[in-house]
């Protein structure tokens, strides 16, 4: 089997999400167990001793069946088999310990962006255990309108097709991929724009573009739903003139699709080589 070294550094990255996810269920095990010390502890009023009871009872009982969704992940993660009675468990993981995770790292001074994008591999890849075949209208991208060029002055947020197209920022690639692909797009300006695309369109998945810290949110507030979460790249600082690869986003819908619109595909990547150079020319 070849193992490349981007295969390296995602094992890495999801490592760390993991890693944190055991550490986190660990404290809280420790918390809910001394919790059960105090409990019979002499020279507690009753009513203490019930308070504590029924804290260390929902501490003990959250670490267990979040161990089981850890469990699940690792299952997921490891043989690309997905376990449907463990789902909930892993939404319980993912949601109810995320927080705990962030504050853990705070403690080991981890930085929470790396925390999040291996989160987001994490979930990319528990998503692509399962097989899809969807059409195209049935998958929905999402995109931050801080993609769009500061200055432009089309107004997108409301009406995508706004865009003229003048290759001054990301936006006329992403409609480019629409076109070809058939799939619904949405500029999103924030989670509530955000949910309101996925409420309108109600995708059966979606592939989802912005930073570390809305794409965490938006995975975690879809819950059930698939979402493939792609990082954009913040060249000139955060929600500013931010950019994408096209490539990772048509690898992403391809992936739900199953490489319908494919074609001309090299073409648009090598359309793209000028990707990382400096200005503001396309993405
Ligand atoms: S491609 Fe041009 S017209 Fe379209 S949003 Fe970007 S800057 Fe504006």
């Amino acid at each position: 089997m070849k193992v490349s070294v981007s295969d390296i550094q995602s094992y890495v990255r999801k490592r760390l999400f993991l890693g944190l996810l055991a550490g986190s269920l660990l404290a809280v095990g420790l918390i809910s167990f001394a919790l059960w010390y105090l409990i019979f502890k002499p020279g507690q009023s009753l009513m203490n001793q019930l308070l504590v009871l029924v804290l260390a009872f929902f501490l003990g009982i959250s670490v267990l069946v979040a161990g089981l969704g850890m469990a699940g992940m690792l299952v997921a993660l490891l043989t690309s088999k997905r376990l449907a009675f463990l789902q909930t468990p892993i939404r319980i993981a993912i949601n109810v310990f995320f927080p705990v995770i962030i504050a853990l790292g705070r403690l080991l001074k981890i930085d929470v962006d790396r925390i999040k994008r291996s989160f987001i591999e994490v979930n990319n890849q528990m998503v692509r255990v399962t097989r899809f075949r969807l059409r195209p209208e049935q998958v929905l991208l999402l995109v931050p309108h801080c993609l769009q060029r500061t200055q432009c002055p089309h107004k997108i947020t409301v009406e995508i097709n706004n865009c003229h197209r003048c290759g001054g920022c990301c936006i006329g690639d992403i409609l480019e991929v629409r076109d070809r692909y058939g799939i619904n797009v949405g500029v999103a300006t924030g989670g509530t724009l955000a949910r309101k695309y996925v409420k309108d369109y109600r995708p059966r998945a979606v592939v989802a573009v912005a930073c570390e810290r809305d794409l965490t949110s938006g995975i975690q507030d879809s819950i059930p739903l698939p979402v493939l979460g792609v990082t954009n790249d913040r060249p000139f600082g955060p929600c500013h003139n931010t950019r994408i690869d096209p490539a990772k986003v048509e690898e992403a819908l391809n992936f739900f699709i199953g490489g319908k619109g494919d074609s001309g595909h090299k073409d648009h990547k090598i359309q793209r080589q000028g990707y990382s150079a400096s200005g503001l020319k396309g993405c």
